[in-house]
């Protein structure tokens, strides 16, 4: 092995297996064309940077993809999530149901409109919200004194949540729902689009999506809102410091830009030009990334097939997998190794993995303030300790893909009990 080769970690890659990678897989590169480069070019030219046509023209461009009448655009999935909270008028006293396999970005939404955040516990197979344990979290919260106004799901990995239960539930105790779709681009219900028409008409639905760096749909730091079109210009409004852009001074020739009112204490959450000159380019892309992801995690089932030290991801009949993340769990009654020394392993092997997430219901913010044990979220917290993603982007080759399930299978037969 030569020694300009390094690993990431010091570590000596590991000689036990057939075949070392001779450099480091990443994990999850951001995969860039040229045509966003050329679009970025052009838009430094045209001396528009901030939010202008390319935002329109992307904002139309993915309310046609996922078949909504408007679209938002962000510089955040944060943000999105923030303002579909502020709209919807959920604030003090009030408490919104969240997963804890999730993003900080998910539960701080809730925070920062200054209503409760409860946890609920996530469903074995497909590591989303669970319907049984919403309906205890919000008698739980009911019992505490506070007022239950919306649910946030979060699409774990990619794959869709229940939402025919979920919505069901939100139409029975009048709850308005938030996804966070952060992983969900594209994923799909009995063929419906995750973003596009909910399962049931009479629920409020918004969805939120995140086109950071690493995300299926990256504009560098970007995002996405959907939601019902009564609350959409509210949601404009708030995201650019509380300005009412549908007024009339604005359209007055006498007047012009300068002369505006405030009808809020909104923030600034407006996504640029120069972000949605990736996001044009990286949407006409989606259907073929998104189809290498499927065909990515397709090559990881067969390789992995018969593997008894891993759990493969479910994917539940009539649902279309996003497949952002590919999350395997490990078996550790047949491992001597645990999952942080197998995800060195795989590092030794150059092969870049990591793990989603540690259970917010856990982390000190959240854990201290509400006084959390970890067996409050008992399915999230027996999975934690199991949970690895594996590299799945549209830039893996077949060879690359064939790297990972060699590396796994090596440690495993390594480290077998
Ligand atoms: C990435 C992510 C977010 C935050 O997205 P930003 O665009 O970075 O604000 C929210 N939720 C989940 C589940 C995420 O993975």
């Amino acid at each position: 092995m030569p020694a300009s080769r390094t690993t990431p970690s010091n570590e000596t890659p590991a000689t036990t297996g057939r075949r070392v990678r001779p450099t480091f897989l990443p994990f999850a590169p951001p995969s860039v064309g040229e045509d966003e480069i050329q679009e970025v070019v052009a838009t430094l030219r045209s001396g528009w940077l901030t939010t202008g046509p390319k935002v329109r023209r992307f904002e139309e461009d993915f309310a046609a993809f996922v078949g909504a009448p408007e679209a938002l655009a962000t510089n955040s999935c944060s943000a999105a999530l923030h303002a579909a909270l502020h709209v919807s008028r959920i604030g003090a006293g009030d408490a919104v149901i969240t997963t804890p396999l999730t993003f900080a970005a998910t539960a701080h939404a809730i925070e920062h409109v200054g209503a409760r955040v409860v946890f609920a516990d996530v469903e074995p197979d497909t590591l989303n919200l669970s319907p049984a344990s919403v309906n205890e979290a919000i008698d739980r919260a009911t019992r505490a004194g506070y007022l239950v106004r919306a649910l946030l799901p979060v699409h774990y990995a990619g794959h869709p949540c229940d939402m025919q239960s979920l919505e069901s539930i939100a139409a029975d105790r009048d709850l308005v729902v938030v996804e966070d779709a952060a992983h969900a681009l594209p994923a799909r219900i009995e063929g419906r689009i995750i973003g596009g028409q909910n399962v049931r008409s009479d629920v409020r639905t918004f969805t939120a999506f995140s086109f950071y760096a690493n995300k299926n749909l990256t504009t560098g730091e970007g995002g996405m809102l959907i939601g019902p079109k009564d609350s959409m210009s509210a949601a404009r409004a708030f995201c650019h410091h509380g300005i009412d852009r549908d007024n009339g001074w604005r359209r007055d020739a006498v007047h012009g830009m300068w002369r505006y009112e405030i009808v809020d204490a909104g923030f600034k959450y407006g996504m640029t030009d120069l972000a949605a000159s990736l996001g044009i380019h990286q949407l006409r892309r989606l259907p073929e990334s998104h189809k290498r992801r499927r065909l990515i995690a397709a090559r990881y089932l067969a390789g992995f097939d018969g593997l008894a030290e891993l759990e493969m991801p479910a994917e539940r009949p009539g649902t279309g997998h996003g497949w952002h993340l590919f999350v395997v769990r490990l078996n550790l009654d047949r491992l001597r190794i645990d999952r942080d020394r197998f995800l060195a392993e795989l590092e030794a092997r150059r092969i870049g993995a990591s793990v989603h997430f540690l259970p917010l219901h856990m982390q000190p913010y959240y854990r201290d303030r509400q006084g959390l044990r970890p067996d409050d979220m008992p399915v999230a917290w027996s999975a934690w300790p199991r949970l690895l993603s594996l590299p799945i982007h549209p830039g893996l080759t077949d060879d690359d893909v064939d790297d990972v399930i060699g590396a796994v299978h090596d440690v495993c037969r390594t480290h077998r009990r």
